[in-house]
């Protein structure tokens, strides 16, 4: 097949609807709306992050998504960052919607007097943001309005930068090895227009760099395409097309901490300021369903799958035990649906199929005499009579 056959076939717009997984209407643009197979596969994501940060150490918090105008004032973002926000106005007074999830982590640090020992502090949020795109730059999951950044805000003691950014690319690692995704790296530097003085951007730059170095990383240098408030290291993910994706980030920050007088108490009883450093892995939740469906080519992994098995009754006299099978797969958490329309069987195997459905089970007169199902796995066709206890004893296995 041509490359672009292929580019058009995992197109994710097409599959997105094929597959029932999201949806976008004229009545606002750019911002998606999650079917519910979409959302299967969106919870799978967001569980296996949460379960991930929170062995790493995290913790998970939610912020407001609409802040009074003086907080993007403060943390720079309204002399910054002003023409990719949405304002709105209550009571005489001036919000904005939020484009990032910082100021928010920044009250949770500042809400308590923190000790030297308590550092580092790693707050992840899935926080929804909002930014106006061109409306002719929309598209799919891809480019959008609103979208959930998997953010997270940690503030470390100066003794601990390295040591925690290493931390962040070994998570991201882990997590891009789980979809099986090979990545390219790199190091954005300064912008033109930035906060702060080229003394502290040149040390934070320095500090990200030596980190890539010790840690043995390729990296390419993007010149000016740092954040307004400090340098980052950029992940770009290659896809089972070989196209590149940029998803992850790790931010260096020295000067919201400033704007914002956060502190700790250090071992001596001195107020410090800490670091900031801003991540995010998926990079947008959407944007990294966009990429992960294309590069499956809706051909999800079994635990992704929205629907991992469909129970195919032959006729209606079989409809009884298949629904006393699908109840035991979802007592034991495999998601399944049941084709219980009159068609013939052959049509509901290849609309299975279609939907690419992991396992298919057809149920007729000998699975219903042996108490058993007939099992089809959508690549690997016919896999035989199975006794259902053994059938669910794969798929967990598989799991
Ligand atoms: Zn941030």
């Amino acid at each position: 097949m041509s490359k672009e056959l292929e580019v058009e076939k995992r197109n994710h717009r097409k599959l997105g609807l094929d597959l029932e997984l999201f949806m976008s209407v004229e009545e606002a643009p750019g911002m998606p709306i999650f079917l519910p197979n979409g959302m299967l596969l969106r919870n799978e994501l967001e569980k296996y992050w949460k379960e991930k940060h929170f062995r790493a150490g995290y913790q998970e918090i939610k912020t407001p998504i609409l802040m009074k105008q003086e907080v993007w004032e403060q943390s720079g973002h309204w002399d910054h960052y002003h023409d990719s926000m949405y304002f709105s106005k209550w009571d005489q007074q001036n919000y904005a919607i939020k484009p990032m999830s910082c100021p928010g982590a920044i009250f949770v640090f500042n809400s308590k007097r923190r000790s030297y020992r308590e550092l580092p502090m790693r707050f992840a949020e899935l926080g929804l943001v909002h930014r106006p795109e061109l409306s002719g730059s929309l598209s799919g999951l891809l480019r959008v309005r609103s979208f959930t950044q998997d953010d997270a805000h940690l503030f470390v003691r100066e003794d601990q930068v390295e040591s925690e950014i290493v931390k962040v690319l070994e998570l991201i690692d882990e997590f891009y090895s789980k979809f099986g995704f090979q990545y390219k790296v790199e190091l954005s530097t300064r912008p033109e227009d930035y906060m702060g003085s080229e003394q502290i951007w040149e040390h934070a730059e320095k500090t990200l760099e030596s980190v890539l170095k010790k840690k043995n990383l390729e990296f390419a240098i993007n010149p000016g395409d740092g954040a307004f408030y400090g340098p980052k290291i950029d992940f770009h993910i290659l896809d089972a097309l070989g196209r590149s994706w940029q998803c992850g980030t790790i931010q260096l920050d020295f000067l919201m901490p400033e704007k914002f007088d956060c502190q700790y108490i250090d071992e001596d009883n001195n107020p410090c300021r800490p670091i900031m450093i801003h991540r995010a892995i998926y990079g947008s939740v959407e944007r990294f369903m966009a990429i992960l469906i294309e590069h499956f080519g809706g051909d999800f992994p079994l635990w992704l799958s929205p629907i991992q098995a469909k129970i195919l009754p032959i006729a209606d006299a079989h409809l009884d035990f298949a629904l006393s099978v699908k109840s035991q797969l979802e007592s034991e958490g495999i998601r399944t649906e049941i084709d219980d329309r009159v068609e013939k069987i052959g049509l509901k195997i290849r609309q299975a199929q279609m939907k690419k459905i992991p396992y298919m089970m057809v149920i007729g007169d000998q699975e219903v005499n042996n108490n058993s199902i007939a099992v089809r796995h959508r690549n690997e066709g016919n896999l035989g009579e199975w006794k259902i206890d053994s059938f669910v004893k794969k798929i967990i296995a598989e799991l």
